[in-house]
């Protein structure tokens, strides 16, 4: 990055979908990709008398991300009416938390993975806070020339929105920590954390200042970040333009910006609206939610293992490198699949093999370990083949794809791998004959007055024939084999 002697000041703003069946205040259901407007009700319509009712599923989940999240959850939150005008809120105003969130405090700790490009610093970073909210619906732009359409299928769909305090200090960390924030959420079944439907949505927040001061300089948000690698892309491309700016005597603005991932460029959409527009006011329909301790504590001790300290007990119980590590706990599917497989074979080899094979196949293919047919047992099975040498290990990754693919059982292309294996062999035994076969005619057309003494009945001449046949193969011919063709050739 340009501009020696400058540092970034990076925080961010992340949008979950949870994974509930129905919205945060009606019961419509809050599936992704129903025909437009096929989910929606008086409630999230905002049609005049409509009560909401909170949806208990979702306050459970926005508590599990908190709490896995090291936050406090509070025993007590509200709601609040954040009015703004935007056609797609027909309420016209977002039911939202903000002066008491469900948890704040929180943190996240990043340590120099193999991922992490921030020189193999040890990084924390503190989540300010998590708060419940309704998701908007959707403007559709390119649905009917000269008009917009809205879809309010969304309306109301249950979000959280955890912001982080500004510790980051490079796109790359960026990166890394939504890598890793996703890795949880998903481990923690939060949501899905599909970004192609906008399951999980960025805004950042930077600014640059000279290193080594504390005041803040004034930042600019950045939105319309649609995935990790263009979160990090408009950062380095704002950064450079702050120090720009700087560097050439100006200020930056207070502004929002809007990240053109086509173009590569970020363009001021509005001035940044200052919060006291939004006229947040408290949400007469709700009362407080209040959270027992007692379910709280339940909700902390069902978290699941995470995925940090999944990744240091495979280290640990399988004697596996931090790499391998860090790779197979991407997400829990996977590394169930490695735990399943290393029980049964050598882990390293487990692990090489899922690395390799499992993970290049489904890359390929564009499938999830979920959707793969080949049960570990069966991958162990291949491995321990291949391990044995009864199948070489082109032919067993050969097993693997043919497996992946025909979604055929492992006992048959197990038994078709070892087959061709044998024909190979045969094959090979066969052309090794062939060769003995060769050597032995050359030593005879070499030596005839010995040949024809052995055919008289010397047949100690044999050794010698056996000696001139080693000589040419250098120690490569079969003896049984080479012994066997003298004795035909030599017959008397
Ligand atoms: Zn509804």
């Amino acid at each position: 990055m340009s501009g020696a002697g400058w540092e970034a000041v990076i925080g961010l703003e992340v949008h979950v979908q949870l994974a509930t069946a129905t919205k945060l205040f009606c019961g419509d259901a809050a599936e992704f990709g129903a025909p437009p407007n096929a989910h929606v009700c008086p409630v999230c319509l905002g049609l005049p008398g409509a009560l909401p009712v909170l949806n208990e599923r979702a306050v459970e989940l926005a508590a599990r991300a908190a709490l896995a999240l090291g936050c406090r959850v509070h025993a007590s939150s509200d709601f609040a009416r954040k009015a703004y005008f935007y056609p797609d809120l027909p309420k016209g105003y977002q039911v939202t938390q903000f002066e008491h969130p469900l948890a704040t405090g929180g943190r996240m700790t990043l340590d120099p993975g193999p991922d992490a490009a921030d020189g193999g610093e040890r990084l924390q970073v503190r989540v300010r806070r998590i708060h419940l909210e309704e998701d908007a619906g959707r403007s559709l732009h390119d649905r009917f020339p000269d008009a917009t359409a809205i879809d309010f299928n969304r309306a109301g769909v249950p979000l959280i929105e955890i912001v982080t305090e500004p510790d980051l200090r490079t796109p790359g960390q960026a990166r890394t920590f939504l890598t890793r924030l996703k890795r949880t959420l998903q481990y923690l079944e939060v949501s899905d954390c599909d970004m192609e439907k906008g399951s999980l949505r960025v805004d950042a927040n930077v600014s640059v200042r000279p290193a080594g001061t504390t005041a803040l300089g004034t930042r600019t948000e950045v939105k319309n970040l649609n995935s990790f690698a263009q979160v990090e892309r408009a950062l380095r491309y704002e950064i450079e333009r702050q120090l720009r700016l700087v560097a050439g005597g100006s200020a930056v603005v207070h502004e929002t910006l809007h990240w053109d991932a086509g173009r590569g460029v970020a363009r001021s959409v509005r001035g940044k609206e200052e919060e006291r527009e939004y006229r947040y006011f408290p949400e007469p329909d709700l009362p407080p939610l209040e959270l027992a301790a007692a379910w709280v504590a339940g909700l902390r001790a069902a978290l699941p293992e995470l995925p940090d300290t999944r990744a240091a007990r495979l280290r640990r119980d399988w004697g596996l490198p931090a790499y391998d590590a860090e790779v197979l706990t991407a997400s829990r599917p996977l590394a169930d699949y490695f735990e399943a497989t290393a029980a049964a074979v050598d882990p390293k080899l487990a692990s090489n093999w899922i690395m390799r094979d499992v993970l290049g196949w489904l890359n390929r293919r564009r499938r999830s370990i979920r959707e793969l047919s080949v049960t570990p047992a069966a991958l162990a099975e291949l491995i321990r083949l291949a391990d044995e040498g009864r199948i070489t290990v082109a032919r067993a990754r050969h097993a693997f794809g043919r497996m992946a693919e025909t979604g055929l059982p492992a006992s048959t292309v197990l038994a078709e791998a070892e087959r061709a294996q044998a024909g190979e062999a045969e094959r090979a035994q066969a052309s090794d004959a062939e060769r003995i076969a060769a050597w032995v005619d050359e030593a005879i057309a070499e030596h005839p007055a010995e040949a024809a003494r052995c055919r008289a009945g010397e047949r100690r001449l044999l050794a010698f024939f056996m000696g001139q046949v080693m000589r040419k193969a250098q120690g490569g011919a079969d003896p049984t084999e080479t012994r066997r063709t003298l004795e035909e050739r030599l017959e008397g």
